[in-house]
């Protein structure tokens, strides 16, 4: 029992372990792999998505401010001497409509004169802050530009701006044109990244003031050092052009990659908690070690299992004949003590019968060893079948058989007796088409509680023997104590 135990622990205790092992093994490299995936391809697709598609809603308007640089009715409008404001108004309304842009605009050098599409807008001069970035596509080297500034025809609301310089047919300046985006696009961009795939994306310029978020940010900040946790690494993002990082933000691991927009002097930042992704996999990793544990109680239910009814068949082959499934002799000797035993404490009467089949040698002879074997089952049976349960009959020899009768007198162990003789007497035994007779021989006596089991075996044997030399067929039992005056 306790090497059953023993072994239940070692074998509980290995497959625990190894289903751990594998179990939290698995979990650690999903979770790693999950990582890497996230590092080096979700985010800087994200990323490389939206750049592309910044960059692909920029051709447009870079080609329409382009044109209007080079349209030679602007030129001669303005080297006209910006006669008839109307008709430049007109226009950039037509412009504006035709190609459905936020604003179009037509800053001249001469007169400094902002036009619009609604008409004339104001005078821009070199001392206002509002107007430098006309001074600053005046001198600047290359032909145009993106630059980002609230715009004044329409509310200050902020506009990408695509700066063309104007140029007359001999190649001198004479003004900036241009169309302007609403911002609102790059917004949408962002909002429709974020909700498709769950990341927080923003643009930081490159003192890190917040520039655009998508309308629901998942926390309210002006500056990229106000974001919670990001401070250690936020220096690193506003000076490297690009770079992936990781940093903790509320307890949650937060994977972040930035890069330069040079469009828009803009660093974009993409964002991604792992903890959605995570979950999934605690959760396989729960459920793996949920199917182990019922696994780990199965086998070991089974080893219980198969632990018990071999420990059952062990005792079992012990104690019980094979051929008639009653007690052995070795069955006996415990029965017996225990009964002894039970006696000394309740005083009952116990009475014994030992029969053996007569002639069996010749019925052997005759029918063969198997028929033999079904006569032994058929007398057996009809003995079993007069017993009551708490009577113990068992297989004393070949063709000997002991029967205790607990609480039961002389007189009625003697009539039992005779019960079983007369129906055997009257059951002969078929076999194979064949009616094989048989008949007992039975002796029957009483336990003394002063004596010891063999005393009274050898009693019960030697009334058997009496009962054969009277001719078989025959019950003995034998004479009571009280007749012989004896004390029990
Ligand atoms: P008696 O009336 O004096 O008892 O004569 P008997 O022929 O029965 O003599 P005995 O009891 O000595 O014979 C026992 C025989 O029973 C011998 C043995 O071959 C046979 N025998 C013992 N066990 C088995 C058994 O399990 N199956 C069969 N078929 N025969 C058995
Ligand atoms: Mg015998
Ligand atoms: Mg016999």
């Amino acid at each position: 029992m306790i090497k059953k135990n023993r072994l239940i622990f070692i074998l509980s205790l290995v497959l625990i372990t190894g289903f751990l092992t594998t179990s939290l093994a698995s979990f650690f490299v999903s979770r790693a792999s999950l990582r890497s995936q996230i590092a080096y391809h979700e985010l800087p697709l994200t990323s490389d998505n939206i750049y592309s598609e910044i960059q692909r809603d920029l051709l447009r308007p870079i080609f329409i401010s382009s044109t209007m640089a080079n349209d030679t009715f602007l030129r001669d409008w303005v080297i006209g001497g910006e006669a008839d404001p109307e008709s430049i108004t007109r226009y950039l309304r037509a412009i504006k409509d035709k190609y459905n842009t936020f604003t179009a605009f037509f800053v001249s050098d001469l007169s400094r004169i902002y036009y619009h599409a609604d008409g004339i807008l104001k005078t821009v001069k070199e001392s206002e802050e509002r107007d430098r970035w006309y001074f600053r596509v005046r001198s600047m080297t290359s032909e145009n530009e993106i630059n980002i500034d609230p715009d004044m025809a329409n509310k200050d609301s902020m506009t990408i701006f695509i700066n063309f310089k104007v140029r007359d047919y001999l190649d001198n300046f004479i003004g900036a044109t241009g169309v302007g985006l609403r911002v609102g696009a790059v917004k949408n961009l962002i909002e429709r990244y974020q909700n498709n795939y769950n990341r927080d994306i923003f643009f930081i310029d490159q003192k890190g003031n917040i520039t655009l978020t998508g309308s629901k940010p998942s926390y309210n900040c002006k500056h990229l050092k106000e974001i919670p946790g990001i401070s250690s690494i936020a220096d690193k993002i506003l000076s490297n052009r690009e770079g992936y990082y990781t940093y903790k933000r509320n307890g949650q691991m937060i994977h972040l990659t930035s890069r330069f927009i040079p469009e828009f002097d803009w660093i974009l930042v993409v964002e991604q908690t792992e903890e959605l992704a995570v979950k999934k996999i605690f959760k396989t990793l729960m459920t793996n070690l949920g199917i182990c544990a019922v696994i780990t109680l199965v086998v070991l239910l089974l080893i219980n299992l198969t632990f018990s009814s071999y420990q059952k068949r062990l005792e079992e082959m012990a104690t019980i004949d094979k051929l008639t499934g009653i007690l052995n002799r070795q069955a006996f000797d415990l029965v017996m003590d225990e009964i002894i035993k039970d006696i000394h404490r309740k005083e009952y009467v116990l009475s014994v019968i030992l029969f053996d089949i007569d002639f069996f040698k010749e019925i052997n002879d005759e029918f063969g060893h198997l028929a033999g074997d079904a006569v032994i089952q058929n007398i057996v049976e009809i003995a079993r079948s007069r017993l009551r349960e708490s009577d113990v009959l068992c297989r004393w020899g070949g063709e000997e058989f002991l029967i205790l009768l607990k609480e039961c007198s002389l007189e009625n162990a003697f009539s039992l007796a005779e019960g079983i003789r007369k129906e055997v007497g009257k059951s002969p035994t078929l076999y194979k088409g064949k009616k094989i007779p048989a008949a007992i021989s039975l002796g029957v006596c009483r336990y003394r509680p002063s004596e010891d089991k063999d005393a009274m075996l050898s009693r019960v044997d030697n009334l058997l023997y009496v009962a054969k030399q009277n001719g078989r067929n025959r019950t003995e039992k034998e004479v009571p104590l009280k007749i012989l005056g004896e004390k029990i």
